[in-house]
């Protein structure tokens, strides 16, 4: 697991220069957090899970199985919400608090309902040119694939001011947030899930309301809960034929299973050890590694890991949690080995992917570098968001003897994490050694043109 951590400096240079951004940092100032740090997670394993428990929900409300990204904010407040056209937000806090995989559905299917309903398109948003780091992502996707022009997009957004970005994120109205209950209990019973779990949810948040606005939960400022709305979901669930269905093992035990991880990357190790105590089984044995390993105490990590792979000696998640472990410890050696095993297991799987070039990288042996350069091409294309694996592929690159490159590769890592003049910065220094014309140098304009879209817009 990573923490892809926005600091509030490029938070805020961010909010200067994107009006993408500006959404995000305005959603996050409303709901009243810190603006000090942004957190997000990536995991392949809890990416993964996220799908199998939304694929049913998506389809049923007719969106394709990518239309919608979700993002894991680490941060302990309850709350989830819809920013820059079809993004969702969850945060670890509710993820933490919402205890069944069917409430969580209802979360998302809620939040769903507010995409299909168009609920910021009606505050006049323009949401598809607010669609967040996402979007300068898409713009870098589609330039690696040679595709000329595709900044116009960019260009169109930037232009976009700030006051446009603050009313995104606003309380729904009460008509908003029927409409998405509705939409989501619809969502759930087409897709056979016990729609109980919504009342799961508005229980944690009712009884709220009789707190000061400052001291509710960011989502119920944003999703009113009135005793309306909480008798109609209650009616309708009592007569819902989907009521008392079970979603499958499978889907409760990796529910199970990225709540312990979350918890167990999140909280103190010592309190987490603590806890779990007195447990024997899978879940408990899964929170102690993570636990032992954050302490650290590298012997009793690696015996608990051990333990999770005699479980289940095929499971790719493991694989890459050893060979997370055993690289942070400097076994580079070993971790490529279990990096290797959890990529053959799972080979779309590119923050897995990610992870083996930088074992692989990280032995230092000689000829190693072209493999990690091979993996980690493929993982920075196939998630072209990620800022982790384009830092990885920018050593890859210098280690190979291709310094342009790795400047290109540099350069599209900041304008991904907003810091558009040490983006410009690399993309010239990478410009004369590129072929003018050819694939790299266009995603050099790419970037250049971005930056200097920020700029007129500053
Ligand atoms: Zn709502």
């Amino acid at each position: 697991m990573r923490f892809a951590i926005k600091a509030a400096q490029a938070v805020r240079s961010l909010a200067r220069r994107s009006v993408a951004v500006i959404a995000l940092s305005a959603a996050l100032s409303m709901a009243a957090l810190p603006s000090s740090a942004l957190t997000f997670i990536r995991d392949a394993e809890i990416e993964r899970t996220l799908k199998l428990l939304t694929a049913e929900i998506f389809k049923s409300a007719g969106l394709g199985e990518n239309a919608v990204t979700l993002y894991i904010v680490q941060d302990p407040s309850f709350n989830a919400f819809v920013a820059g056209g079809a993004n969702i937000f969850l945060f670890t806090g509710l993820l933490d608090q919402v205890k069944t995989p069917e409430g969580l559905i209802s979360v998302i299917a809620h939040e769903t309902g507010h995409i299909t309903g168009n609920h910021l398109a009606r505050r006049k948003i323009v949401s598809e040119n607010l669609a967040g780091p996402a979007m300068i992502a898409s713009i870098l996707a589609a330039s690696a694939a040679a595709v000329a022009g595709s900044g116009g997009a960019a260009v169109g957004a930037y232009s976009l001011g700030q006051s446009t970005a603050t009313r995104a994120l606003l309380a729904y109205s009460r008509g908003e947030e029927a409409s998405a209950d509705q939409a989501a209990l619809t969502f759930m019973e087409k897709a056979g899930v016990d729609p109980s779990g919504m009342l799961e949810v508005l229980n944690i948040v009712r009884g709220q309301e009789f707190f000061s606005t400052q001291s509710q939960d960011p989502y119920l400022r944003t999703h009113p809960l009135s005793s309306e709305r909480y008798s109609f979901v209650a009616d309708r669930v009592a007569q819902s034929p989907a009521k008392g269905e079970q979603v499958s093992d499978d889907l409760r035990y990796w529910h199970d299973r990225m709540r312990a991880k979350l918890e167990a990357f999140i909280d103190p190790p010592s309190l987490v050890l603590q806890r779990v105590d007195d447990q024997d089984g899978e879940i408990a044995t899964l929170k102690r590694a993570v636990a032992y390993h954050r302490l650290p105490d590298r012997a009793k990590s690696m015996a608990e890991v051990d333990r999770l792979l005699a479980l289940r000696p095929d499971d790719p998640f493991y694989l890459e949690l050893a060979g997370q472990f055993m690289l942070e410890v400097g076994r580079a050696q070993d971790a490529a080995v279990k990096y290797g095993a959890a990529l053959n297991l799972a080979p779309n799987e590119t923050l897995i992917a990610a992870g083996y070039g930088k074992a692989l990288l990280a032995t230092g042996e000689p000829g190693k570098e072209k493999e990690a350069l091979r993996v980690l091409e493929r993982a920075a294309a196939g998630d072209p968001a990620d800022t982790g694996v384009r830092q990885t592929l920018a050593q890859a690159y210098a280690a190979d003897g291709q310094p342009a490159m790795a400047s290109l590769v540099t350069a599209e890592r900041y304008a991904l994490s907003g810091s558009m003049e040490e983006a410009e910065r690399f993309a010239r220094r990478a410009l004369p050694s590129l072929l003018e014309g050819g694939p790299a140098w266009l995603r050099a304009q790419d970037i250049l043109r971005v930056s200097e879209a920020a700029k007129k817009d500053k």
